[in-house]
């Protein structure tokens, strides 16, 4: 069973239109697209190497192309038998589904439903499916297959002729055409019970089961484990592990929760109050009844599979991210997963909406408010309710934005539940980067990145540290160089520059960079002027060694060589 969005993959503009119509049936699937080829949501560079990217990720897949084309660009990974998401061929006109791979990660299903979209027949061949209608060993969410090799055999005697009985609740069977008869010697049981030794059983275990840990702090698994067996329940009905509050910080709690297989949930009860029994009482809110008596573990048996986000709440998450200077191909894949994971996005608007667009699902609170300490603990507030929160900054986080503010705010406030928070920060493509590599590589040798704006430190200080740079021959990468605000400071700062670097010194400007009329030009220091510089402009001062070039006349690149020698 898999549940995340599939990557939708075309190689050129013919196939767009069959590709968006998939895409209207699977919320947050994007489309990729060949760069250069086709303008798409997300852009790739190379055909095998994206989809076997892809696929080592467990991202289901569906390829506008030739079947052939697919098996041979995933073959090389297929010997490995991991995690096999689904992955399907079809047609550029939506003309042919084809399920080629993840028979068990419900690549037939997904077929039948991409089909459904384009009004074919899908193209399946796994004869169970064909002649039951369904993957009786692929239950859906909230149920597990106790024995794959069990499960084989029991689908191996139905296609042989015999029928079965169904004991339990399995609705997703109701439509399925089994041969089913109340006298069968097989049975299809849906249980948390373990396995009681019948060969003549298809086992599948609702994941019912809550276990609840107070103070426990060793062997945490294996008390689970001894819960579980000591009641006769299967480990693969269990849910989720819940767990005071106060603990949702501690590393080894996401591990052993890795280890169990089960979510890990939290809840906020009094610290003399953390009792497995009293942390079930506080955080289950469906029918269930209480299984193990006694500490350190207590079981909550719910009639139904229990979804883990109604159990308690998450531990919850903070990623600040960095946009990169605008353009999508510039973003870290890892800040993309940290906004398609997220349940609340924060930041300054301009940056809000250069992130988006978001699904109906996810609060957006952008905002023009220009205090950004307030903003971080707001991110941190949201984080610790166990929301994903996503604080973005344009270009990179710890490049004069959102980054520091929020370390600032966690290390001031001492509060437990903050720092339990889920905290990570992912990098950007800072302007000084994305405008040095569109005008060439000013920024080979030593350089620093100074802001102008005295609105956080006093004007002296700037000035003072430009004459240290300046004098060290460094070069200089100038942020926020002029505002509304602060109309005279640029002219006073190349003044100080103008003190110790000549009038041929090198300049590039980048203005916009990454977005849309971005622009990048090199010009002298002697004929830099204040008025060729705004708010969303990169200034990058040249050392005594960076120089430009034509290549035949044509296009121009400027550098600052690996070496250096006084001149
Ligand atoms: N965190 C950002 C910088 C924020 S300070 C980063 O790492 O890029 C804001 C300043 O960055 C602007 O005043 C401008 O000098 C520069 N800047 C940001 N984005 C830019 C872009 N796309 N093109 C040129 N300069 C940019």
């Amino acid at each position: 069973m898999n549940s995340t969005a599939p990557a939708i993959v075309i190689l050129g503009a013919g196939a767009l239109e069959t590709a968006r119509r998939i895409q209207a049936r699977y919320p947050g699937a994007q489309v990729h697209g060949l760069a250069g080829r086709v303008e798409a949501d997300v852009a790739y560079g190379e055909l095998g190497a994206h989809l076997r990217e892809l696929y080592m990720r467990g991202t289901p897949l569906v390829v506008l192309c030739a079947a052939g084309i697919v098996i041979r660009c995933i073959a090389p990974l297929l010997s490995d038998k991991g995690a096999e998401p689904p992955v399907l061929a079809v047609a550029e006109d939506g003309s042919a589904v084809v399920p080629l791979l993840g028979g068990l990660a419900g690549v037939n299903r997904m077929a039948r439903e991409i089909a459904d979209a384009l009004s074919v027949a899908p193209a399946i061949t796994t004869s169970g499916e064909l002649r039951f209608g369904t993957c009786v060993l692929n239950p859906p969410d909230g149920y597990a297959l106790s024995s794959l090799t069990q499960g084989k055999r029991f689908v191996s005697d139905l296609l042989a002729g015999e029928s079965t009985r169904i004991e339990g609740e399995a609705p997703w069977l109701d439509d399925a055409q089994l041969p089913r008869s109340s006298g069968a010697r097989l049975a299809i049981r849906v249980t948390p019970q373990a396995w009681n030794g019948s060969a003549d059983e298809l086992l599948i275990h609702p994941r019912s089961v809550v276990a609840a840990i107070g103070g426990l702090d060793e062997n945490i698994a294996e008390h689970v484990q001894h819960a579980l067996s000591a009641n006769g329940i299967a480990s693969l009905a269990l849910a989720v592990l819940l767990a005071p509050i106060g603990r949702a910080g501690e590393v080894t709690l996401t591990a052993v929760a890795a280890t169990l297989g089960v979510a890990l949930r939290f809840v906020a009860t009094p610290a003399t109050e953390s009792k497995p029994h009293t942390l079930l009482a506080a955080a289950m809110r469906v029918p269930h009844e209480i299984l193990a008596g006694d500490l350190p573990v207590a079981l909550a048996l719910a009639h139904a599979p229990v979804d883990p986000s109604s159990v308690g709440q998450a531990r919850g998450r903070l990623s600040v991210i960095g946009l990169g200077p605008g353009d999508a191909r510039l973003m870290v894949p890892a800040a993309r997963d940290a906004l398609d994971a997220a349940t609340d996005v924060l930041g300054y608007e301009t940056y809000v909406t250069m992130a988006g667009p978001f699904r109906a699902d996810q609060r957006v609170h952008g905002t023009d408010n220009r205090e950004e300490m307030q903003r971080a603990r707001h991110a941190f507030e949201l984080a610790a309710q166990g929301r994903s929160v996503v604080m973005v900054s344009s270009g990179d986080p710890g490049v004069f934005a959102m980054a520091a503010a929020v370390l600032e705010a966690l290390h001031e406030s001492g509060n437990a539940r903050w720092a339990s928070v889920e905290l990570e920060i992912l990098p950007g493509v800072s302007a000084a980067m994305a405008t040095a590599a569109q005008a060439g590589a000013p920024l080979g040798h030593d350089f620093c990145m100074l802001s102008l704006s005295d609105n956080l430190k006093p004007w002296d200080v700037i000035e003072n540290r430009l004459r240290h740079a300046a004098a060290a021959d460094l070069v200089m990468a100038f942020y926020n160089p002029v505002s509304r605000a602060r109309p005279w400071q640029l002219d006073r700062a190349l003044d100080i520059v103008r003190e110790f670097r000549s009038p041929e010194t090198t300049v590039v400007l980048g203005r916009n960079v990454g977005r849309p009329g971005g622009q990048v030009r090199h010009i002298s220091l002697g004929e830099l002027r204040s008025e060729m510089v705004d708010m969303r402009t990169m200034v990058i001062i040249g050392s005594s060694l960076t120089r430009a070039f034509s290549v035949n006349g044509g296009e121009e690149w400027v550098y600052t060589p690996r070496w250096y020698r006084q001149v």
